[in-house]
């Protein structure tokens, strides 16, 4: 069976799902998007997302022409239409075809895409080692110019930042915010380790506000695990007994070096695991 796509309101044959060439998405990453994750047929946390979307839609003043309600069943209409149980979704919402100028009133119908497949962020084997990472050179976008809280079709940030990491023989990198502070890494939040409690920077840190980094919040709670939203350095990480990345696509993966420095004792450490454990009993992974 061909892959479906949803293309503004409809399910069509993955090759004829096309968008035009004047698409302000692609002529200037004018557009949001989110990243989901169905597991056994469900969407893992659907109703967020779709609140994150329409956020983001808000932040880049782009009217998104469905409901949510509409748009969760799309996406679950997408799923079911792929007979896939188990995959990653990719929304996306352009702001549509224009002139080939800026002026978005020049846009008239917004795209809605929905994409579901498979995805592998990291390869298998640092899930079980760790990851090491450096921290990148190139700052998070400067919240009072694009905030990081939009999950807007501009990457170009993040992406120079992974390419600094890969470089240097790193598949992930490190972004600190204008102040130096830690911010996130290129497509997931970031979590630390100190005598058994967790710390994470904060939404002003100038971070998109993880879904599964809030997830780990609640089962941090739940499990009796101490966690802070607080400004972070670099130092903090390096000293720190555990480090671990969330995200979406990554889900959780523990970091075992940063900028060359060996974090706790080189092994993803005992909380981490933990965690990752009881996502993986909420997801049935
Ligand atoms: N930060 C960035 C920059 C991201 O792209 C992502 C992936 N969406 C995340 C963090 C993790 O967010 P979530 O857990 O909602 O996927």
């Amino acid at each position: 069976m061909a892959k479906q796509v949803y293309l503004n309101g409809e399910l069509v044959p993955q090759a004829e799902a096309k968008v035009s060439v004047f698409d302000h998405g692609l002529l200037y990453g004018d557009g949001v998007f989110e990243g989901l994750r169905a597991y056994r047929g469900k969407v893992f946390r659907l109703t967020q997302h779709i609140d994150r979307l329409y956020d983001s839609a808000k932040g880049i003043w782009l009217e998104i022409p469905l409901t949510r309600e509409a748009m969760a069943d799309a996406v679950d209409a997408t799923v079911a239409a792929n007979g896939l149980s188990d995959c990653y979704i990719r929304l996306i919402v352009t702001r549509g075809a224009g002139s080939l100028g800026l002026d978005p009133r020049k846009c008239s119908n917004p795209q809605v895409i929905i994409i579901a497949d498979s995805i592998a962020l990291y390869p298998a084997e640092f899930y079980e080692k760790g990851l090491e990472i450096i921290t990148s050179s190139v700052i998070r976008n400067h919240p009072a110019a694009l905030s990081p809280r939009i999950k807007s079709l501009n990457y170009l940030n993040n992406i120079l930042a992974k390419i600094e990491g890969i470089q240097a023989g790193c598949i992930e990198a490190l972004m600190l915010n204008h102040k130096g502070e830690v911010a996130e890494c290129t497509g997931d939040n970031l979590f630390l380790v100190k005598k058994g409690g967790l710390s994470t920077p904060s939404l002003e840190a100038g971070i998109l506000d993880g879904i599964t980094r809030d997830f780990v919040l609640e089962i941090a709670a739940e499990q009796g695990v101490p966690a802070v939203e607080r400004p972070l350095t670099k130092h903090d990480v390096y000293i720190a007994d555990e480090c671990f990345l969330t995200g979406t696509a990554a889900e959780i993966i523990p970091v075992v070096k940063v900028d060359s420095r060996v974090i706790g004792d080189g092994k993803p450490g005992p909380i981490t695991r933990r965690l990752e454990k009881r996502f993986r009993e909420e997801t049935g992974k």
